[in-house]
């Protein structure tokens, strides 16, 4: 257990370098000396190989090792090579004794080393390297220690492979118009080149009736970094802060560099203008934590423009400018923020102006109600619990979602009244269930605002509420996102703590989209992790996201939680989520969101009472394909 939360942790660091913008080497060093020390080893090294077989990098966790490690490349002999070649795990539990690298074996020794363990680091058939563990005392590492190398091993050659494929993908087959639509610097798309994609764009708007959205970031005082650290440093920060920003962009997305400290995002395809915010709000943090740049470590903030243009409506000249003008109000606002073009701004703040002003009332008019979503076991499809989304039903707006009524009831306070209303009726609902259908429903998940958890009191309310409504606490999970844990994290915790002490389960809400989960994970009572539904999309696509999400499920499970898949859309992310070992999966494949009597008609009363079973495909493992 202690070391499956060593590796837990090792895992979360690993990942938060890898989400900054180190360099493979930096990656790699990181890696060596932590995995020396988890798994107990004199030391730890990393060969890459490149394109020819070629030795590209190597990292060590100190001197001697880095030392051996390219000694081997030199004598083309060692259990490191042999691990790449062969691809299987090498170990060589007494170099004394093993004959089969003599030379190497010869050095290794002279150096006080005595066992040298290697695990092969590749990805989908394509070799990269080898990880070696080596200890200055003969003996065997052991087979849990074994399995763990290899799992950090394959951790690591997934990240490297995507680092790999982001810097190749810079390189792209017409050089020429790389250039000159390419920014030299970023090799991101340059004016012309966004332009070009503007135009598009506003075009493809016309007859899709969807928003486009420009977004203009601009990094405060950046002159500054220039005149201090000079222009070398600045180049490598802007570098950084568009590696940064790719990251925010979703697919389909264009990110281009127009000048010094100018990026600019082009949205297409958006249902809402304000959707657009959101990229803007996860620019701002993403490129909040600080820089590491040559050493240094340098914290900047930007002001982003908003500008957007809907089906008839303005030049793509117009909206560029527009967003700069946004930029600039932003930038006298004093930075640090976005500012929506007036225009919209001007509509979208009269809705919301409006929308808040009627919230405070919607609670007492009984206009809130809640909507269900199973989640069910795999791989049986058994419900084993239903997820409660809020719905406002306003009079003349119809239906409006969840992430607007949080943008409102949020910082107004609200929030309190509508989160403890939600748990209310969550508990009602359920006990409605439980009356007329026996455990058919066994479990209600509530989501809960880190403001809801931060309030003073937040543990009296959750007890107040089930008491009032006869609810067995173990009906009852309630899903927080680690966000609750930024601003005050014992706070947080003590709370979390009292509320399970209650007997009510933690499910830590949206995993992976956030920092450094995988501490949260060890250090806070939670029963359930829900992992995000980018991760769940990225399964087909990405190589690496299975690697990593096989290793949490892994490590989730070391820790003794269940592990749901959120936003299973499609059969084959069903398929590859039951491949993974995940325990429960949630989505519109499997079923949207229900009201109470549509989960009656639709699914408990014809199974008069039993458990509900959602029918899911048959996993065609093991069938022939193509
Ligand atoms: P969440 O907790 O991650 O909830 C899942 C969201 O994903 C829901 O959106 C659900 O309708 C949607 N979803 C489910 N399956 C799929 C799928 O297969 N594909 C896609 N694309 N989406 C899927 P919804 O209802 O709009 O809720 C959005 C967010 O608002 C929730 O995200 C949650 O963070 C928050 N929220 C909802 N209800 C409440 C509430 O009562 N209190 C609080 N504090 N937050 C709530
Ligand atoms: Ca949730
Ligand atoms: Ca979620």
């Amino acid at each position: 257990m202690d070391q499956t939360e060593d590796l837990a942790n090792l895992l979360a660091r690993f990942a938060h370098t890898l989400g900054s913008d180190f360099s493979i080497q930096k990656i790699l060093d990181h890696l060596v000396a932590e995995i020396a020390e988890v798994l107990g080893v004199t030391g730890a090294g990393v060969m890459l190989m490149g394109e020819h077989n070629e030795l590209h990098f190597a990292a060590a966790s100190n001197e001697t090792i880095l030392e051996i490690e390219t000694l081997q490349n030199e004598l083309t002999e060692g259990p490191c090579l042999e691990a790449y070649r062969s691809g299987l795990a090498v170990l060589v539990p007494d170099l004394g004794a093993d004959e089969r690298f003599p030379n190497f074996s010869r050095r290794a020794t002279e150096v006080g080393l005595a066992a040298v363990f290697t695990f092969p680091m590749s990805l989908n058939g394509s070799r990269l390297g080898a990880l070696d563990l080596y200890k200055d005392e003969k003996g065997e590492l052991g087979a849990e220690n074994v399995r763990w190398a290899q799992v950090l091993a394959d951790v690591a050659a997934a990240y490297i492979q995507n680092a790999r494929r982001r810097s190749e993908s810079a390189i792209t087959v017409d050089q020429l118009r790389q250039r000159s639509l390419h920014d030299p610097l970023t090799g991101l798309p340059n004016r012309a080149l966004l332009k070009e994609r503007l135009e598009q764009a506003v075009a493809r708007s016309q007859r899709s009736h969807q928003v486009v959205a420009v977004l203009f970031v601009d990094v405060d005082r950046f002159k500054s970094v220039n005149d201090s650290f000079g222009h070398h440093i600045g180049d490598q920060l802007l570098m950084a802060v568009g590696s940064r920003l790719l990251g925010v962009l979703r697919a389909g997305d264009t990110l281009a560099r127009l000048s010094g400290d100018e990026f600019v995002i082009l949205c297409e395809g958006l249902a809402r203008p304000e959707l657009a915010e959101h990229v803007a709000e996860r620019a701002l943090s993403a490129l909040s934590p600080p820089f590491d740049v040559d050493g240094r470590s340098l914290q900047i903030t930007v002001s982003v423009g908003l500008a957007f243009c809907g089906p008839g409506e303005d030049m793509p000249e117009t909206l560029l400018r527009d967003a700069d003008f946004a930029m600039y109000q932003a930038k006298q606002a004093g930075g640090a923020r976005h500012h929506v073009v007036d225009k919209s701004s001007r509509r979208a703040m009269d809705r919301r102006g409006r929308l808040s002003s009627e919230l405070q009332g919607a609670v007492g008019r009984d206009e809130f109600t809640l909507v269900y979503q199973p989640l069910v076991t795999l791989p049986g499809g058994q419900i084993a619990a239903v997820e409660a989304l809020l719905r406002w039903q306003h009079p003349t707006r119809g239906w409006v979602m969840p992430e607007e009524i949080l943008s409102i009831a949020e910082p107004s306070g609200l929030i309190l009244t509508l989160g403890e209303w939600v748990l209310y009726r969550a508990c009602r609902d359920l006990r409605h269930w439980q009356e007329r259908y026996g455990t058919a429903i066994p479990q209600v998940t509530v989501n809960v605002s880190p403001y809801q958890v931060m309030a003073a009191g937040f543990d009296t309310t959750v007890s107040r509420v089930l008491e009032s409504t006869g609810t067995d606490p173990k009906g009852v999970c309630l899903e927080v996102t680690e966000s609750a844990f930024l601003e005050d994290g014992p706070r947080a915790y003590s709370v979390l703590e009292r509320i399970k002490d209650l007997g009510v389960s933690l499910s830590l809400d949206d995993f992976g989209t956030g920092y450094s989960s995988l501490n949260y994970l060890r250090q806070f009572p939670f029963d359930i992790i829900k992992i995000d539904q980018d991760f769940v999309s990225d399964l087909g696509a990405e190589p690496s996201a299975r690697t990593i999400v096989a290793a949490i499920v892994d490590l989730a499970h070391g820790l003794d939680l269940t592990v749901v898949a959120e936003g299973v859309e499609t059969e084959e992310q069903l398929h590859n989520v039951v491949e993974l070992g995940t325990d429960l999966a949630q989505g519109f494949y499997l079923c949207h969101p229900l009201l109470v009597d549509q989960i009656d008609r639709r699914m408990l009363e014809p199974a008069l009472g039993g458990t509900v079973t959602l029918p899911l495909p048959s996993a065609p493992r093991g069938a022939p394909v193509g």
